[in-house]
């Protein structure tokens, strides 16, 4: 089977070409996915990514990864910028061998054809140059350069969903057929791998919460066997049964002992689940705070060394406000990418909630202290979640207070589609990271605990 790397450019703190709020990297990193998962399901390979999220990578940390992996071809993709419109595409400009030349005519031509003139690209042409990925690999490289972000008609077509999917279709088509790929045979059998089977919905559910706590997803599907309904939790499907076994066995490993293979055949599922409220939906805005502040600046620090100590001022309002402080610190570490700010809003306007930010023309508001502004985040879901009156000792601090439907979210989820516009898994994000600060502050205890005992065991 031939090894294929892809390479999104750039990533973590070199967010390679910006402009306007853009960035470079994570058009890099949409579109390399995209082509992984397309090859992944269509074609015999062995897929190696470079990065899969936004993390930095050096140069040589990337080459030598396809080297040591004696990979057959390695494709970077990134986008140009500063002063030019349209795709190109580069090998070495040293010696290279007949294959690589190859490879960039049959990719290149691919990518052109498909969207050139339904999105009226411009054609820059098959060229080469001295980049370090190109000259470092042992294998044929090939270095995209998909549009320019700092071009406005570039920009649009990067920002359309549509034409992300499109091109990164025909690069994964374009590298299927310059290496002859084997098609994927469809599976005619899948096999599920059932984490647990209820006749109660409310245990099936705890069973996904469980497992979501695990790093394992789940969902539920119903079967209906004998005239009974029961609650089947479904952690994976595999075409191979090789495969199944194996999650059955990391499924074990975490304790669950219930866990079996079905085929899809077997699981006919006559009726159609109706949607049930996921755990993760019942998380109330309003409530009790359980982390305590230094777990929050010290769960933050692990990504971001150098993020603000706001950890005491999130719970000191969270608890005047009766707010979740600790899920609202959550959701500050998304909106704000672990305060690097790597949105449309920066550092210095002490707003962490995105409060009134619309985009890249509209950054938002601004408060005169970090204290203000997690004032603001936490008396913005107040207007949410709660029809009450602001607290006696409290003025109006946050600018929107007002143009918000006073008790229109309950929960975290509930505010899919209004805080972040558009948005279906907003809450979802902001649940799963309140769940990874829990899992770091236990991980801190059960360390202490053990260095506590040590203290005992040597006295
Ligand atoms: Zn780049």
């Amino acid at each position: 089977m031939k090894t294929v790397v892809i390479d999104a450019g750039h990533g973590g703190t070199d967010p390679g070409a910006s402009f306007q709020g853009s960035l470079e990297k994570n058009f890099n990193l949409s579109i390399a996915l995209k082509v992984q998962s397309h090859l992944q399901q269509n074609y015999e390979a062995n897929i190696i990514m470079t990065r899969t999220r936004d993390v930095n990578l050096s140069l040589s940390a990337r080459t030598q990864r396809a080297n040591n992996a004696n990979a057959d071809f390695f494709l970077s993709i990134h986008n140009n910028a500063a002063g030019g419109q349209g795709f190109e595409s580069y090998i070495f400009n040293g010696t290279v061998s007949a294959p690589t030349r190859t490879y960039q005519n049959v990719i290149h031509d691919k990518i052109m054809n498909a969207v050139r003139s339904k999105y009226n690209i411009r054609d820059r042409g098959k060229k080469r140059a001295n980049f370090h990925v190109l000259r470092e690999t042992r294998m044929p490289a090939l270095l995209l350069e998909v549009l320019f972000v700092d071009n406005a008609s570039d920009l649009a077509k990067l920002k359309n969903p549509a034409f992300i999917e499109e091109v990164s279709i025909a690069i994964a088509q374009g590298v299927a057929d310059a290496l002859s790929l084997p098609r994927k045979s469809l599976p005619n059998v899948l096999y599920r791998v059932i984490a647990g089977s209820f006749k109660n919905r409310d245990n099936a559910e705890q069973r996904v919460l469980d497992l979501s706590r695990r790093g394992i997803d789940s969902f539920i599907r119903t079967a209906t066997i004998g005239g009974d309904v029961f609650y089947r939790v479904q952690a994976g499907a595999f075409s191979e049964k090789s495969r199944a076994d194996e999650q059955v066995v990391r499924l074990n490993n975490a304790g669950i002992r219930d866990a079996f293979i079905i085929t899809d055949d077997e699981s006919s599922d006559p009726v159609p689940a109706p949607t049930p409220p996921t755990p993760v939906e019942r998380y109330t805005i309003e409530g009790e705070t359980h982390l305590l502040a230094h777990q929050l600046d010290e769960f933050v620090r692990t990504i971001n060394p150098r993020a603000p100590k706001l950890g005491a001022h999130y719970v000191k309002f969270g608890k005047d406000y009766g707010i979740r402080a600790d899920v609202a610190y959550a959701q500050a570490i998304h909106e704000t990418d672990y305060f690097r700010f790597t949105g449309v809003v920066d550092a210095d306007q002490n707003n962490y909630a995105g409060i009134g930010a619309t985009g890249p023309d509209n950054k938002g508001n601004s408060f005169n202290t970090p204290k203000d502004g997690v004032h603001a985040h936490i008396q913005h879901l107040y207007a949410y979640s709660s029809t009450k009156k602001i607290p006696e000792q409290y003025d109006k601090v946050d600018p929107r207070f007002d143009l918000v439907t006073r008790g229109s979210a309950k929960t975290w989820t509930q505010l899919n589609g209004k805080w972040a516009v558009p948005g279906t898994t907003y809450g979802q994000s902001i649940i799963s990271l309140f769940i990874r600060n829990m899992n770091h502050a236990i991980e801190q205890i059960d360390k202490q605990k053990e260095e506590l005992k040590n203290v005992i065991d040597e006295f």
